[in-house]
């Protein structure tokens, strides 16, 4: 709990010997209190290096409103509310500013700004705001509705960027359509999805991580690596981590979904004719981006490099056939969810 962090040094004006000299910016995780519930967040302070311990430590006005930023998005976190950075990321998204996207969305001015810098929203902002993140054409629609309270200039810019992200999406947009429409007899938290609501953000960072550190990537063999990962991170914390629903098939645990959560917009496909005679088709994954290694909790990252390193070598044909003898495998009949109280019986990662 006491555990802190050397971050960086600098020398500054030192406001405990108000002199300047070489100071130390720490980090430390700690508790703090944010509408009545205790949140843990990383906490930064200075320390100086001339001064006793207990009075050797300051925090600026600046640095202490990035700490409330923390607590602040540490709540959100927990309560699966965006973060003020993911809000951020939205409009950025769009190429909006914080007054553009507030207007857009039909809010007083500065709303978006609120809760960038210090507010909290409530559940139905927030759910807003996710949907003009996952679809344009609500976006769009919003635009047109509130055009009024645009120049028709900027209304047209903001137009064309949200027509842009339209055709960038292209096929990715309906294909997560498509995986919602499957999921939505999955919304309700249970031992089917892993308690866990299906996350397409994470699914998405999820397969571009496997994309990036896999060498010779295939469809069948992304599908058990989900599948490791979920398990394996439930059997660990109680929770899968992206919420996807696996069904027992003939090759192994396939996610629902299977065909289009390939098109996620962290990935790109190839297809490859494996020989002219059979018309199999195999389906090679590459990374279209560098991953954020960052959207990753520790935990998430410790089973994904868990996963990714005992599997690395495995061909298609080998992680079937050793995902064949797991109990939750041969446990379930043929076509029936594989519930994740079957990751128990996991066998065990050396
Ligand atoms: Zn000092």
């Amino acid at each position: 709990m006491c555990k802190d962090y050397l971050i960086e040094t600098m020398e500054m004006n030192c406001p405990i010997c108000n002199e300047n000299h070489i100071v130390e910016k720490r980090k430390r995780i700690t508790k703090g209190l944010v509408k009545k519930e205790v949140v843990t967040y990383e906490e930064l302070y200075y320390v100086c290096p001339l001064t006793d311990v207990e009075e050797n430590e300051f925090v600026p006005a600046k640095l202490f409103d990035e700490n409330l930023l923390r607590a602040r998005d540490s709540y959100r976190k927990h309560k699966g509310l965006l973060t003020s950075e993911e809000i951020k990321e939205i409009r950025n998204r769009y190429e909006l500013s914080q007054s553009d996207f507030s207007l857009l969305l039909g809010w007083g001015e500065v709303t978006v700004t609120r809760y960038e810098s210090k507010k909290i929203q409530d559940e139905t902002y927030d759910n807003i705001m996710r949907i003009a993140a996952n679809n344009p054409i609500f976006t769009l629609e919003n635009l047109d509705k509130h055009k009024d309270k645009f120049s028709l200039d900027k209304y047209i810019k903001i137009r064309n960027n949200i027509l842009k992200i339209m055709d960038q999406l292209g096929n990715s947009y309906f294909k997560q359509l498509e995986i919602k429409h499957l999921y939505t007899r999955y919304q309700e938290e249970s031992v089917y999805n892993g308690y866990k609501h299906l996350d397409l953000k994470k699914l998405a960072d999820v397969i571009g991580y496997f994309a990036n550190f896999i060498p010779n990537l295939y469809k069948v063999k992304l599908m058990k690596l989900l599948w490791y990962v979920d398990v394996l991170y439930f059997k660990r914390y109680g929770k899968s981590m992206t919420g996807l629903v696996y069904k027992h098939m003939p090759y192994g645990a396939l996610p629902l979904g299977y065909n289009e959560i390939i098109y996620l917009p962290t990935i790109c496909v190839n297809e490859e004719v494996l020989n002219r005679n059979n018309e199999n088709i195999i389906y090679k994954i590459k990374p279209k981006e560098t991953i954020n290694i960052s959207n990753f909790t520790l935990d998430e990252l410790n089973v994904l490099e868990t996963v990714a390193s005992k599997f690395k070598d495995y061909n298609t044909n080998q992680i079937v056939k050793y995902m064949h003898s797991e109990k939750a495998y041969t446990d379930i009949s043929e076509f029936s969810i594989i519930p994740y109280d079957k990751a128990q019986d996991l066998k065990d990662f050396k």
